[in-house]
């Protein structure tokens, strides 16, 4: 079976952006499943900048950010992160994201990797129109949004069924601010880091 988009000599880059406020498993196994799916040569996490649809909560500081995603993905030689995001000034842009990385990796495809509920908001992105001929999207299952590709291009698309894991990075920084362990939702250098930094505590 010849994977989707698959063009001889040429890089399969996936691309999976986040707040990772903090990464967790849900957003590894997603990775993971995909990178194998579509045959990825590899996948960058990309912690976005000040995030414009979260702009009225506190988000932690991008360096914390950043350094939560890099002990995450340490260990798996098809896993990277990327600062391109937290250095870009000002908000991001998903289209400033996709622009910068095929400038970086002029020999590589991309496959956008995505939520069901981001999916479904993505009509609304700014340049919905232009992101679509920058990476191939591919979204993924997430227990309690319905996976759909309604009004999305056709053929842009793909759409993945990976093991549901019912973490999100909200549910873990309550966990936090209540005590409750958040072992084995995140990797457990995170849980170390979280705890040395004391993140999500007066929340
Ligand atoms: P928050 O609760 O703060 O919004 P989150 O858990 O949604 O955090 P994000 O950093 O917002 O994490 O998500 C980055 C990407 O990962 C998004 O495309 C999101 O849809 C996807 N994602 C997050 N959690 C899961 C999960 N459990 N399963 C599949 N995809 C996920
Ligand atoms: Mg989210």
């Amino acid at each position: 079976e010849v994977p989707v988009g698959s063009v001889p000599g040429r890089r399969r880059l996936g691309v999976m952006g986040g707040t990772f406020d903090p990464i967790h498993h849900g957003h590894l196994v997603a990775a993971s499943e995909v990178a194998a799916l579509f045959h990825l040569d590899e996948v960058v996490f990309v912690p976005t900048g000040q995030p414009w649809q979260k702009s009225e909560k506190a988000v932690s500081p991008a360096e914390d950010r950043y350094l939560m995603t890099v002990i995450a993905t340490a260990s798996n030689p098809q896993f990277s992160v990327s600062r391109i995001d937290i250095d870009r000034p000002g908000p991001t842009y998903t289209i400033d994201t996709l622009r910068d990385l095929r400038s970086l990796n002029t020999n590589a495809d991309l496959f956008f990797i995505t939520g069901a509920d981001a999916l479904s908001q993505i009509l609304g992105w700014r340049d919905a129109t232009e992101l679509f001929s920058l990476a191939h999207f591919v979204g993924v299952t997430r227990p309690g949004h319905d996976l759909t590709d309604d009004g999305l291009p056709e053929g842009k698309v793909s759409l993945v069924e990976v093991p549901a894991l019912a973490i999100s990075s909200t549910d873990c920084r309550g966990r936090v601010a209540q005590d409750d362990p958040v072992w084995y939702l995140v990797p457990d250098g995170v849980v170390r880091y979280i705890d040395k930094r004391q993140l999500y505590r007066g929340e």
